[in-house]
């Protein structure tokens, strides 16, 4: 699934899904809780090695990647723009050595 679909299908279900809208700063605060499970699974990657927490990471891994989107959704941030906004950055950086 392409990143500009992904958005669209978490801007849809959240449209068909959810009868609360909570405040935008909460949706800031979600994803970091997001962010904080994958450095918890990440943390527990490396502590014992089972499929378990494979699972895991990559479970936590889309969370992260939904829960951004609703934030870039809640703003007007088109993600796939944003990452080719990015990437050129980057690019631009290898460019010059840096
Ligand atoms: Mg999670």
């Amino acid at each position: 699934m392409h990143l500009k679909k992904a958005q669209k299908w978490v801007k849809d279900d959240w449209e068909r899904h959810s009868k609360e809208r909570p405040e935008e700063y909460l949706q800031l605060i979600y994803l970091f809780e997001e962010l904080g499970e994958m450095a918890e699974a990440i943390r527990k990657k490396h502590g014992k090695k089972t499929k378990k927490v494979k699972i895991d990471l990559e479970e936590e891994m889309g969370d992260v990647l939904i829960s951004l989107c609703t934030v870039a959704n809640q703003y007007d941030v088109d993600l796939e723009k944003a990452f080719l906004k990015s990437k050129k950055k980057i690019q631009q950086r290898h460019k010059k050595g840096l």
